[in-house]
């Protein structure tokens, strides 16, 4: 169990953690931290917080586990803010959608206590942000990715370990760089995609007829285009490199169909959509 664990940047997944240990009683007491009272206080009406502090250094006092749950170009600062007031038994992890910024963020300004820090990632996650959208099944049967370096002590591993498994959640340990890569491919390209569908098509000048006939498909993969605008641009700039080589390969890709539609090649086409849909096929648990 956790005594006291406070959740800096109390938005829709570090409510949810909060929320999810709560129902497990796995928690005495959470702490919230931000830069906006009212959210915070909204934090405490939705049970989600039991205290909070607008300082990162009060906050932390005595704290046995803190998670960072801001977004990732605000982590650098937050590491900095935290590291005076740092005890030497408190366990730090961070939820960030790429791992090597915040593992460099992390151990240029956390100092002697970056052996306490245990970087993670839930995989689950929606469109949805602020602590409102926060609930607590969120992570139950989804997968946390850690990336502990050479230096993390393996009781902090531990600890983060054990506190995501109460939430339900499959726990897997990788390296900060093969996650980068992986997520690039299956979280962080698909993004882009869909952003830059909406973009595309918005500017056309028959936008509000095409949005009009939007049906299932459009939904389905434009969902994701709702997501926070801040967050994202956060991801693209801290996973820039393994982002900028898929996007070539997509490209490819997609000069491929091109090219098949422009020399009226039947083959090429089926040949393609037909080895598509038996991958997606395979992964029917998804
Ligand atoms: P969120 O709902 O927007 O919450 C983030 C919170 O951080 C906000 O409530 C905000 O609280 C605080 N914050 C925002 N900007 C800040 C800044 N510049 N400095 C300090 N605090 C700031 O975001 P989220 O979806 O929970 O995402 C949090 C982290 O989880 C991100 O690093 C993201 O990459 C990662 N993640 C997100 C998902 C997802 O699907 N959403 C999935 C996995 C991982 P105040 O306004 O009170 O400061």
């Amino acid at each position: 169990m956790i005594n006291r664990l406070v959740i800096i940047g109390v938005g829709l997944i570090g409510s949810s953690l909060s929320l999810s240990l709560k129902k497990s009683n796995y928690v005495h007491t959470v702490v919230g931290c931000g830069r906006s009272e009212a959210n915070l206080k909204k934090g405490i009406e939705l049970g989600v917080l039991d205290e909070f502090s607008l300082s990162i250094t009060e906050a932390i006092k005595g704290a046995d586990v803190v998670i960072v749950a801001v977004p990732l170009g605000a982590m650098k600062a937050v590491f900095k803010q935290m590291q005076p007031a740092l005890g030497s038994s408190t366990v730090i992890t961070d939820v960030g959608s790429a791992k090597g910024s915040v593992i460099k963020d992390a151990r240029e300004n956390l100092g002697d206590e970056f052996s306490n820090f245990v970087p993670g990632h839930p995989i689950a996650g929606s469109e949805n942000s602020g602590v409102e959208a926060g609930f607590a099944s969120l992570y139950q049967g989804r997968k946390i990715i850690l990336t502990p370096e050479k230096e993390t002590a393996t009781e902090a591993v531990d600890v983060i370990e054990k506190m995501w498994r109460q939430t339900g959640a499959k726990v897997e340990i990788m390296s900060g760089s093969h996650h980068d890569r992986v997520l690039a491919a299956t979280s962080h390209l698909p993004h882009m995609l869909a952003f830059s569908l909406v973009s595309h098509l918005s500017k056309m000048s028959d936008q509000d007829e095409i949005f009009n006939y939007a049906a299932g498909g459009f939904r389905d993969f434009t969902r994701i285009a709702s997501s926070d605008p801040v967050m994202w641009r956060d991801i693209c700039l801290a996973n820039g490199d393994a982002l900028l080589e898929l996007i070539s390969g997509f490209k490819l890709e997609l000069d491929e169909i091109a090219r098949a539609i422009e020399n009226q090649n039947p083959d090429a086409l089926f040949d393609l959509f037909r080895d598509s849909k038996h991958t997606r096929d395979q992964l029917r648990d998804l």
